[in-house]
């Protein structure tokens, strides 16, 4: 590290802006955040320098002073002409301020970070001048996981540090603040329920003792692999959870979300073949959440697709225990981005169907018949090992063989893989391209070929 990043102290103290142009007004910007008291150096300032000037934000030095860097804490310099900046940085300096001379990093004490600002919370993100572009991406990263709300719950625990520290025994404090910032508190709080946050706080203050905390369920989509396709939602869960039960599909990316502490307990469901009977997975899942744990179950894609959510939904509900799900995105979708076909296309195929190449062992075939109308898309789960029987079942059920296919294995995934083929080649293009599971099937029934085929049929 050739830049060892700090806090400074703000708050009564000075910081001094030399310039008069849009760089200055953006550092201007920056500490208007601050309590510092402002002092702009400069002549002919820009309107919004000029304006911090005539409210009073800010003090205007149209020259420089004997007390222009009297008690300052930080200076940043742009003026623009070398020689004055190399003036005004060694004043700054001598008075005892940080200096950052704008554009010239060779005269810098101090750099400014990206900063993501949740006031109390302040996160800083530099990169030594590398990459700029990167920090700013970084910081917009960072910008999304934490919620808007997260520094208004800071400041209230802040608040209340001194009670805490008085009444609850130093070995009982990490515990209170653990349970403040990662359960019942925290979530109020972030549901804008304000005041019950704080009251859930005091009342354990009150009593010493912090409240049972109650289990709860959630069925998390973790999408179709690629991280940045999860929900924030989803991200927030898996940060929450005490302990998460996750499917084989699940990207190892994703998991890398959870808390580090955090007990991740695979569960690798394999289509058709359970290395965890479903019951088991309820069972377990339940008996996590009656321990006062938060549970988050991770399933691909969509929970509510394929997922044997009403299973896990109800035996929670048996169990008296709060469940919810947290949509992610369907390989269908993930499936249609990549290949930029979308599923729905207005005038050829008006609706879309979800079906499955799999069922419950010992259960007839889906309908097959039903899916093949004109104006129809189809995504197919778990259909690489059937593709045979169920091209030959929508080409039964009047399907024409020229309906486009696109098969896509691991969709959104570096393993992802496409080959295009027709009805009439399905069995065969996934046997020669050697297409793995998992993949969607993505079969289209376009009006215009439907009356197409009538035509030729007619003809014939
Ligand atoms: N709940 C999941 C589906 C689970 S069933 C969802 O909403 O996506 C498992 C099937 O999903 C696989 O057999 C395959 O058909 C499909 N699937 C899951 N991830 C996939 C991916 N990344 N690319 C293509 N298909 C995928």
């Amino acid at each position: 590290m050739k830049n060892f990043p700090m806090f400074l102290r703000m708050d009564g103290r000075r910081v001094v802006i030399c310039g008069s142009g849009a760089e200055a007004a953006r550092k201007a910007r920056l500490i208007l955040k601050t309590e510092a008291e402002i002092v702009i150096l400069g002549r002919d300032l820009d309107p919004e320098l000029a304006g911090l000037a005539a409210s009073g934000r800010a003090v205007q030095h149209e020259e420089l002073r004997p007390d222009t860097f009297e008690g300052a804490v930080l200076a940043f310099v742009a003026t623009g002409c070398e020689a004055t900046d190399a003036a005004l940085k060694a004043g700054a300096r001598k008075a005892g301020a940080v200096v950052n001379v704008i554009d010239r990093p060779e005269m810098c004490d101090a750099f400014t970070p990206s900063i993501v600002d949740r006031d109390p919370v302040v996160v800083a993100i530099g990169t030594e001048g590398t990459a700029p572009v990167l920090g700013r991406a970084i910081r917009s990263e960072v910008e999304q996981m934490l919620s808007p709300r997260v520094g208004g719950f800071a400041a209230l625990a802040g608040r209340l540090r001194d009670a805490v520290a008085e009444r609850v025994p130093h070995h009982g404090r990490r515990a209170f603040w653990q349970w403040a910032f990662w359960g019942a508190p925290f979530q109020a709080h972030e549901a804008g329920r304000e005041s019950a946050a704080a009251d859930m706080l005091k009342a354990a203050l009150e009593t010493g003792e912090l409240p049972e905390s109650e289990g709860h369920i959630s069925l998390v989509g973790a999408g179709p692999g690629a991280r940045d396709l999860l929900t924030l939602r989803a991200v927030r869960r898996l940060q929450e959870a005490d302990v998460i039960f996750y499917d084989r599909l699940v990207d190892p990316e994703v998991l890398e979300l959870a808390r580090r502490d955090a007990d991740r307990i695979y569960v690798g469901k394999e289509v058709g073949q359970h290395a965890w009977p479903q019951q088991k997975i309820d069972r377990v899942i339940v008996a996590e959440a009656l321990k006062g744990r938060r549970v988050v179950r991770l399933k691909s894609g969509d929970p509510s697709i394929f997922g044997r959510a009403s299973e896990e939904i109800a035996a929670a509900r048996a169990a008296g225990i709060e469940v919810e799900i947290v949509p992610g995105i369907t390989a269908a979708s993930a499936a249609a981005a990549s290949i930029m076909v979308p599923l729905t296309e207005r005038g050829e195929t008006d609706s879309f169907a979800v079906t499955t190449g799999v069922c419950r062992p010992g259960d007839a075939n889906p309908d097959r018949s039903l899916l093949a109308r004109p104006g129809t898309s189809l995504a197919i789960y778990m259909g690489v090992e059937k593709a045979a029987e169920i091209q030959a079942d929508l080409i039964a059920a009047g399907a024409p063989a020229a309906c486009p296919v696109d098969i896509v294995s691991n969709a959104s995934t570096a393993r992802e893989r496409h080959a295009a083929a027709t009805l009439g080649t399905l069995a065969e293009t996934i046997r020669r391209e050697k297409l793995p599971s998992p993949a969607i099937l993505f079969l289209r029934h376009p009006k215009s070929l439907a009356a197409a085929d009538a035509q030729a049929i007619r003809a014939a």
